[in-house]
């Protein structure tokens, strides 16, 4: 994919994130980001098959269009709160294959199954 794909992608996914639980109107979506109608259905066609988002048919202003919304959510601090890596003294020894590992952490591995479940609201400490 070009650069300006990759750049465009990268700002409707912005757009729809930043949308959050209401979403955003496709006809919205491409508005903003000054592409065709075409353009804008192609990229929520492809976020759609991708997992990321879903697409609601809508009647807007008398003619159908689609809602998208996020089913994913970027990554935020929020979901990072709390993990032992964070205050780790051994984190500069630590990658696969070095004396200390994520692979094979005892603390990492209990963060994550106590946290796990959390990915809507981020890990509690
Ligand atoms: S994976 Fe374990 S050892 Fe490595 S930085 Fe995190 S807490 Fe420290």
């Amino acid at each position: 994919m070009s650069r300006r794909g990759n750049e465009l992608e990268h700002r409707a996914l912005q757009l729809i994130f930043d949308a959050e639980g209401e979403g955003i109107l496709q006809s919205e979506m491409w508005k903003k980001l000054g592409v065709s109608s075409r353009e804008g259905s192609r990229l929520a066609l492809k976020f759609e098959e991708k997992g990321i988002i879903e697409r609601q048919k809508v009647l807007h202003n008398g003619r159908w269009t689609y809602r998208l919304q996020s089913i994913r959510q970027p990554v935020t601090l929020d979901s990072i709160r709390g993990c032992p890596c964070l205050r780790c003294d051994d984190i500069d020894k630590c990658f696969p294959g070095g004396s200390r590992s994520p692979i094979n952490c005892r603390q990492l591995t209990e963060w994550i199954m106590a946290n796990a479940g959390d990915a809507d609201t981020g890990p509690s400490t």
